[in-house]
């Protein structure tokens, strides 16, 4: 509040300097959309979000939620106008420094005007009421995401466009905050969001469960998943970790891997970039997959070996270091992949390169298993095809190869390190790969990630 009547005593000045002439600041609306090419109209322009503080309730017998979202954010532009993005709800209010701002809704648009123009450069606070049903959202693929109704709660996750059902956003990879969650429940149920739990308390039948996620978080990655959980606590080498699991499920032994998972992967990609660890393991049969929320990756299912280790493998790439824009989600799968095939490996079961030999001798002939390339899916619909993940890790694997294990598992770790907490491309990973190799590699790149079909020489 203070920095924008600053900013207006500015304006003043610049006016009174000219001698009128308009010299004033340019205040304009932010865009709509952060102009990524499969979801457009995901993010929006004009800030940066520094801090989401969500306050929310869940009644899980009636399927409503309550919310207050308080968005700390940095302006980037001289700010008339500005959106964030949500799908559905009734908005009850939004304030902009604490004072009344007007709103107007446009598709997943919550489009605000606060009351004086955001000087470039300065931070405000949005605040957001709202209350209603929470969306699921169908995807492109047809898969489901966003906050999906279970028999004892909700199964909540994000990628690539479900995190405005459940708050308000700047739903771009590109703009990573840190998260405060206060979650109401009925007694009995547990929420599970992102980072370290500081508190959990009940009172008039209501439990409130509060999170806090301290590193920057990309917004798919938030979750506050709700249900009856066995909640264990433990740590692994300092780091706390928070394993939930639905009473439903009784065999649980992959689970004890959660800790040699992230040794091993700390031993090769780099310190485990995060405060926090652990999984949730929900019962969501609508849902049928698994998501690497930041800190503690959400299950629909018990997972397998596999599927916990690649969920694991994902906090350092996907989590940590994210995709700037989503056509580079092998960034993301081909990473996690490969990564389960080198924990095959250490675990002296198959080893990375049988497993990309078998894969290899799937015939030219099976396009869907080659095509398309995973550098470029070319639309959003082959987001998360197999090619993604297998061809993807088919692709770090024959770097591997091509450059040798010293070099390779240099690449592997300074990607990791460099990148910390950063969006990146793939551009930049040829880049990165050409240095601590010393090789031309763009012949090579451009054969497994962009070259439709079968690769025959690289
Ligand atoms: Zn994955």
């Amino acid at each position: 509040m203070r920095k924008h009547l600053l900013g207006a005593a500015f304006v003043v000045c610049v006016l009174l300097l000219s001698g009128g002439v308009a010299a004033a600041r340019d205040f304009s609306p932010g865009a709509a959309g952060s102009g990524d090419p499969f979801f457009p109209l995901a993010g929006n322009g004009g800030y940066d979000v520094g801090n989401y503080g969500l306050t929310l309730a869940y009644a899980p017998s009636s399927n409503r939620l309550t919310g207050e979202a308080v968005v700390t954010a940095t302006a980037t532009q001289d700010l008339s106008r500005f959106d964030l993005d949500l799908r559905g709800f009734a908005v009850a209010r939004v304030l902009v420094d604490g004072q009344a701002a007007t709103f107007a809704r446009d598709g997943q648009e919550l489009v605000i005007t606060p009351p004086a123009g955001l000087v470039s450069g300065s931070q405000f606070t949005v605040t957001v009421d709202y209350a209603g049903k929470p969306s699921v959202v169908t995807d492109p693929d047809r898969s489901i995401e966003g906050w999906v109704p279970t028999k004892d709660g909700a199964f909540v996750v994000g990628e690539p466009q479900g995190s405005p059902a459940w708050y308000p956003v700047n739903d771009s990879p590109r703009d990573k905050a840190t998260y405060d969650f206060a979650v109401s429940v009925p007694r009995g149920l547990t929420v599970m969001a992102n980072g370290v739990l500081l508190s959990h308390a009940t009172a008039a039948g209501k439990t409130t469960w509060r999170w806090r996620e301290s590193d920057p978080m990309a917004s798919f990655l938030a979750t506050a998943t709700i249900g009856r959980f066995d909640l264990t606590q433990h740590s692994v080498d300092g780091i706390p970790a928070y394993v939930a699991v639905d009473p439903q499920f009784t065999k649980r032994q992959v689970l004890s891997k959660l800790p040699a998972a992230i040794r091993f992967y700390a031993s090769i990609y780099g310190p485990y970039p995060f405060t926090a660890v652990g999984a949730i393991v929900d019962k969501a049969p609508g849902v049928g997959y698994s998501l690497e929320t930041q800190t503690k990756p959400v299950f629909a299912y018990m997972p397998d070996e596999a599927t916990l280790v690649h969920e694991l493998a994902h906090q350092w790439y996907g989590d940590s270091v994210t995709l700037a824009q989503w056509p580079d989600i092998w960034l993301h799968e081909g990473f996690a992949t490969w990564s389960e095939w080198i924990w095959s490996e250490h675990e002296g079961k198959a080893s990375a390169h049988q497993i990309f030999t078998r894969l290899y001798d799937t015939p030219a002939g099976n396009t869907a298993f080659w095509n398309p390339p995973p550098g470029d899916p070319g639309t959003p619909v082959h987001l998360f095809d197999g090619t993604i993940y297998e061809r993807g890790g088919m692709t770090l694997q024959a770097l591997r190869e091509k450059v040798g294990d010293p070099a390779f598992f240099k690449i592997m770790r300074d990607w990791a390190q460099q990148n910390r907490f950063g969006t990146v491309t793939t551009p930049e990973l040829i880049a990165l790969a050409e240095r601590d190799s010393g090789m031309d590699l763009g012949a090579f790149f451009q054969v497994w990630l962009y070259q439709p079909g079968k690769p025959t020489t690289w």
